[in-house]
């Protein structure tokens, strides 16, 4: 009996299906939201395992409760995410589908001897821990940052002010809550790392030695993939994405009404949406996160420093 709990296919339906009634209790999701969260925490949970799925989890409640902070004010600052805060099934499946992609990546690496020896299973879980931390940053961020004290700036011009909610706005809270957001899912595998390694793929080696550059890897690997990846999110969103203007109070939005009335299009390609920018900075983030897992990070904080030697001297 107790073997039979304890095989992942039912561990895993026990486990979801308690934390599944505790989010559509809490209105986190809606009936959509909830059977694709329970496809994309099942799977993660079955092929990425448990450290894998703290990890996932940490961004779907920490999403779900940072929604509903102070959701009237944000509703009154019209920056409020629509029915009540309540996430449907296109923000689970937009928010969950790289990192369920990159879970079932790590199973099978785990299962080709070629690819566990050159590492992979630790690369990938890499990239997951990237898209993860991406979009953890970002979602926590936009939900927390608009009660920044000080006007946000726009990414493309960081001397313009611009009003909260606008598409890619940074403010230094935002940044802030993003490198915060890396720091916890980073502590979040470390702990199962020193506590429990084999739930970290790739990190206990065939003859049982655990790799400790990995373990060290751990959290600058999530502050900078959440910290970047957030950066590349607002700036993909800024250039991209459709935006419109409120022509009351002069905002910058991807909402089509604004201050009760309706807005104008002023640019970006008008089928990019808010979904594809989170994909594509989630993408980006998971590769940085692969780069990362695979040592890199010389080479990435030497690009890095370059590139901004580069920008600050013209
Ligand atoms: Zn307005």
């Amino acid at each position: 009996m107790f073997e039979m709990l304890t095989h992942p296919a039912v561990s895993g339906l026990l486990v979801m299906s308690l934390i599944g009634a505790l989010a559509y209790k809490a209105h986190f999701v809606d009936i959509s939201g909830l059977v694709a969260a329970f496809v994309v925490g099942f799977t993660i949970w079955y092929t990425g395992g448990v450290a894998s799925f703290v990890i996932i989890l940490f961004f779907f409640m920490s999403a779900g409760l940072a929604t509903k902070y102070k959701y009237k004010a944000k509703m009154k600052k019209n920056v409020a995410q629509e029915g009540k805060g309540k996430r449907s099934w296109v923000n689970v499946f937009g928010s969950g589908i790289i990192p369920m992609m990159f879970s079932m990546a790590m199973y099978i690496a785990a299962m080709v001897p070629e690819l566990t020896m050159a590492g992979w299973p630790f690369f990938l879980f890499g990239g997951y821990v990237g898209s993860v931390a991406t979009t953890s940053a970002d979602t926590l961020a936009s939900e927390i940052g608009v009660f920044s004290k000080s006007k946000p700036r726009l990414i493309t011009n960081l001397r313009r002010k611009v009003p909260s909610g606008t598409i890619g706005a940074v403010s230094l809270l935002g940044q802030g809550v993003a490198i915060f957001a890396g720091l916890f899912i980073g502590v979040i595998a470390l702990v199962f790392a020193l506590i429990a390694p084999t739930t970290i793929p790739g990190l206990v080696v065939a003859n049982g030695i655990i790799v400790w550059d990995y373990v060290i890897f751990l959290i600058p690997l999530s502050i900078l993939t959440a910290f970047i990846g957030c950066n590349i999110d607002s700036l993909l969103g800024a250039v991209l994405q459709n935006r419109f203007v409120c022509e009351i109070c002069g905002a910058i939005t991807d909402k089509e009404f604004h201050c009760d009335y309706e807005t104008k299009y002023v640019g970006g390609f008008k089928r990019f949406t808010n979904m594809h920018v989170n994909l594509g900075s989630s993408a980006l983030g998971s590769t940085l996160g692969i780069v990362l897992g695979a040592g890199l990070f010389v080479w990435i904080l030497g690009g890095l420093f370059f590139w901004i030697a580069a920008s600050s001297s013209n």
